[in-house]
């Protein structure tokens, strides 16, 4: 599924994020980049190969990039491929959503988008054209993802109007049902 917004595109695809061929690929970390499970876990162990290697590397940047050892929704951390760059992917994105725990309210909704602004932001920063996105908190954050697949969709409208060098905009769902669903919410 596909969508443009002048000269951006949206697309809905179906896959593992950590093979994902996009120039950056955004990571649903948590504030303090520990990469304990889910998406993060996975792009981690495809990165370095061990975990805790990843999570080192991911908080000596955070401490260069932000001057802290958390970041806040909206701001966002950049760590090199090593080796997913056999896919064509150079950068990963860390990002953090807001946490639902099934409850879904504006507050929620503004923070998700944060989230994905700040990674969009940065991505034209880098000068990269397509980047890939996991459904941020949608896993173990429990936020609901009808909710998320509708507010990415409209995150990136959004965005459209400001985008510089990013042109395709991926939100890349791990199973088969998952982005059945998203097709649903989003009326194909
Ligand atoms: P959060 O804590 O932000 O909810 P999770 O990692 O638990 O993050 O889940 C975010 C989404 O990423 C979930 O929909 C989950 O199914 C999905 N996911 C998990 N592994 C992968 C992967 N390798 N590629 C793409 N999506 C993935």
């Amino acid at each position: 599924m596909e969508f443009e917004f002048g000269s951006l595109r949206f697309k809905v695809a179906q896959g593992d994020i950590t093979k994902f061929p996009a120039e950056a690929i955004v990571n649903a970390a948590n504030k303090y980049l520990e990469h304990g499970g889910g998406v993060a876990y996975a792009i981690a162990k495809a990165a370095a190969g061990d975990v805790r290697e990843y999570i080192r590397i991911s908080k000596e940047a955070m401490r260069e990039q932000i001057g802290r050892d958390y970041i806040e929704h909206g701001e966002v951390v950049v760590t090199p491929a090593m080796k997913m760059e056999q896919y064509g992917i150079e950068y990963v994105i860390h990002t953090v959503g807001p946490y639902c725990g099934g409850r879904w309210d504006e507050d929620k909704k503004e923070k998700l988008k944060k989230a994905i602004l700040g990674a969009l932001r940065k991505a034209d920063e880098l000068g990269v054209k397509t980047i890939a996105f996991p459904a941020i908190s949608a896993g173990i954050y429990g936020c609901p993802f009808e909710e998320v697949v509708k507010t990415f969709k409209e995150t990136v409208e959004e965005f459209s109007r400001e985008a510089k060098s990013v042109k395709e905009v991926y939100l890349v769902l791990y199973s088969r049902d998952s982005y059945e669903q998203a097709l649903k919410v989003l009326g194909g």
